[in-house]
């Protein structure tokens, strides 16, 4: 809902909350410092903005960049967690999450463009399903922090297996889209590569080797 009071795309209002970039901007600082001030000054609040909504008439890299500033400059959040693109449309949405038809993640640079304005850590999190090109993201500087849902429904142990240097090991996310298509219908997240996934109640993730198996021939 803050993103499309942002947006001239879907906020069309021509009283206090429309019209220019400042008073589409209006109704986001008021949740923002009403949630502040909710939570108290100690409690991490981020927020999750695009970078550019790539769509003719809709708020572009510069007006991105002048609102996150905006935001930024009252203090009241610790961190962003930007994107590219618009969810308005079955394309919009598969372009904020990637199935694997799309390409791997796509708006790396543009949501690097944002994070070189704004003196805020920045997450992003779309397309990035595997940690190489998450390392490559954190090391080159085009992000502080990568968001992975869909790599760690796909292997809950990512991070473990990361941090023990197995990292060869990690499941990948193949991005076919059956986690999120089952959320969309009010379903719980099972996981088209990983049966454990979503029915750990019956069965483990990890799974001891048998050792009173003899290797089969064939
Ligand atoms: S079902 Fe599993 S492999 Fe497919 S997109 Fe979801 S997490 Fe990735």
């Amino acid at each position: 809902m803050l993103g499309q009071f942002l947006s001239p795309l879907i906020n069309t209002r021509d009283d206090g909350y429309g019209g220019n970039t400042h008073n589409r901007l209006r109704f986001v600082m008021e949740v923002l410092d009403a949630v502040r001030a909710a939570v108290g000054p100690d409690f991490v609040v981020g927020m999750r903005l695009t970078a550019d909504e790539l769509l003719k008439g809709g708020m572009d890299a510069a007006e991105c960049i002048q609102i996150a500033r905006a935001i930024a400059e009252t203090g009241q959040l610790d961190f962003f967690n930007l994107l590219a693109g618009a969810p308005y449309d079955d394309l919009g949405l598969a372009g904020w999450i990637p199935p694997m038809g799309m390409p791997s993640a796509a708006h790396l640079s543009i949501v690097g463009g944002l994070k070189e304005a704004v003196d805020l850590p920045v997450l992003h999190a779309g397309g990035i399903a595997d940690i190489a090109t998450a390392r490559h993201a954190v090391s080159s500087g085009l992000l502080d922090m990568v968001g992975m849902t869909r790599a760690q429904i796909a292997d809950p142990y990512l991070v473990q297996k990361l941090a023990a240097g197995n990292e060869d090991s990690v499941r990948p996310c193949v991005g076919m889209g059956y986690c999120v298509d089952r959320v969309n219908q009010g379903k719980d997240a099972l996981c088209g590569h990983n049966p454990a996934t979503g029915r750990e109640q019956q069965m483990s993730h990890v799974i001891a080797r048998d050792t009173e198996l003899q290797p089969q021939r064939w």
